[in-house]
């Protein structure tokens, strides 16, 4: 698990406590949260506990060795315990771009992956997709909107797909007009109506720009055209996603908004548990509405087609960008609307690389990093 401590990987952790006939947690990971790491590591009693911050080691180490779990920690040691026999799948819940060197490991010997990390896709999909053609291991989203997707798609035949409609709750500033929403403070924006989620990703909801990260992670997982693939606002966040056929039927799947549901989907190979989320009651909503995206008032929408358009390294860098803006917004060393500028103008100035492969993706991500902070002067 790369991220136990997250909220993906605290839900994930709840549903293998409830099926320890099932599921056993061999590796747990996380960033710098080591006292949390400590406490999940005496609960689940994995094999191996990871920190990424090399400091916190002898914190992790002096806890865990007296119950016989191994200990490692860095950046290198977190990409490499993927590979361990003991795994059967790995679960992906970092956040940003750390995601991508362990999910190319785990590929590269064959483990299955249950992915949340979609910056994995939106920074190098291309180069994922070519290294799982030549592997056993399968990617089983956890995204909710994709989990959808994927199960609106099971039984059907890829080529009558005429449209995936990626779901959207539209954030806390769908109502908001544009001169109020380029002032907003993080305290507003850390404020997401439907969804209880880390904070970087709750940024991106507000920013839109998340749902611009599940296009472009949609046409990597499903192999269907960018302009068959669009957003619709729906605020209530029941349905959580639909695909749309040749005939014109459209399927959708919905549910109470809860992560446990895809996750566990994920987890099981598609498999449905019982009791995993609460049942949906429709009668509980007058009205599921939906409504198009508003790309003036939301720009960051809009780069999913454009980098999926010029393709190469375009993802990686507004990746990048987004990562040191968002980081710097919640710092609050820049506005809310200077999020998308920065953005907008780390993706004019970094270089590009049409076909790249794996070190392509890594000096492309830190040249964009190096010119989002000279641009914010950090
Ligand atoms: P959180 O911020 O809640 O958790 C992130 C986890 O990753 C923590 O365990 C954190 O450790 C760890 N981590 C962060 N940075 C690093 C790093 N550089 N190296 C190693 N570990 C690191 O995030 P979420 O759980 O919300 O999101 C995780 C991923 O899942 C994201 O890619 C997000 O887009 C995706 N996702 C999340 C959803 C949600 O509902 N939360 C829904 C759909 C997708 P520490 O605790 O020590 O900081
Ligand atoms: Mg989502």
């Amino acid at each position: 698990m790369l991220g136990a401590t997250g909220s993906i990987g605290r839900q994930t952790l709840d549903i293998i406590r409830q099926h320890p006939e099932r599921y056993h947690a061999t590796i747990l990971s996380a960033g710098s949260r080591v006292d949390e790491l400590i406490n999940l590591a005496r609960e689940h009693r994995p094999r191996l506990a990871v920190i990424a911050r090399e400091e916190l080691y002898p914190k992790l180490h002096d806890a865990l060795a007296p119950l016989g779990i191994e200990t490692a920690a860095g950046p290198t040691a977190l990409a490499a315990c993927v590979e361990a026999d003991d795994v059967d799948m790995v679960l992906t819940a970092t956040v940003g771009y750390s995601g991508l060197e362990p999910t190319v490991r785990a590929i590269a010997v064959g483990k299955d992956i249950a992915l949340a990390n979609k910056e994995t896709l939106v920074v190098a999909g291309t180069l994922i997709n070519r290294l799982l053609k030549t592997s056993s291991s399968k990617i089983y989203p956890v995204d909710s909107e994709h989990s959808a997707i994927a199960q609106c798609l099971r039984g059907e035949d890829l080529a009558s797909v005429s449209r995936l409609l990626i779901t959207a709750s539209g954030g806390p500033f769908r109502t908001w007009p544009a001169e109020k929403i380029a002032k907003a403070t993080p305290y507003d924006a850390l404020k997401h109506p439907k969804w209880h989620m880390g904070a970087k990703i709750t940024i991106d909801s507000a920013t839109m720009l998340n749902k611009a990260f599940e296009i472009i992670e949609a046409h990597h997982l499903f192999g269907i055209a960018p302009e068959r693939i669009e957003a619709v606002v729906h605020p209530q966040s029941i349905v959580h996603s639909m695909v749309e056929f040749a005939d014109g039927a459209v399927k959708a799947q919905l549910g109470v908004p809860d992560m446990h549901l895809p996750i566990s989907y994920a987890l099981g190979e598609n498999l449905r548990m019982a009791d995993v989320a609460k049942p949906l009651r429709l009668e509980d909503y007058a009205m599921l509405t939906f409504e198009r995206p508003d790309t003036a008032r939301f720009p960051c929408l809009a780069l999913a087609h454009h980098c999926l358009q010029v393709g190469g390294t375009a993802a990686c860098t507004v990746n990048a960008a987004n990562e040191i803006a968002v980081a710097a917004f919640l710092d609050e060393r820049i506005n809310f609307g200077d999020i998308y500028n920065i953005i907008e103008r780390t993706l004019a100035t970094t270089s590009f690389v049409a076909a790249p492969g794996y070190d392509d993706y890594v000096a492309i991500n830190a040249e964009a990093r190096r010119r989002a902070q000279g641009f914010i002067g950090i």
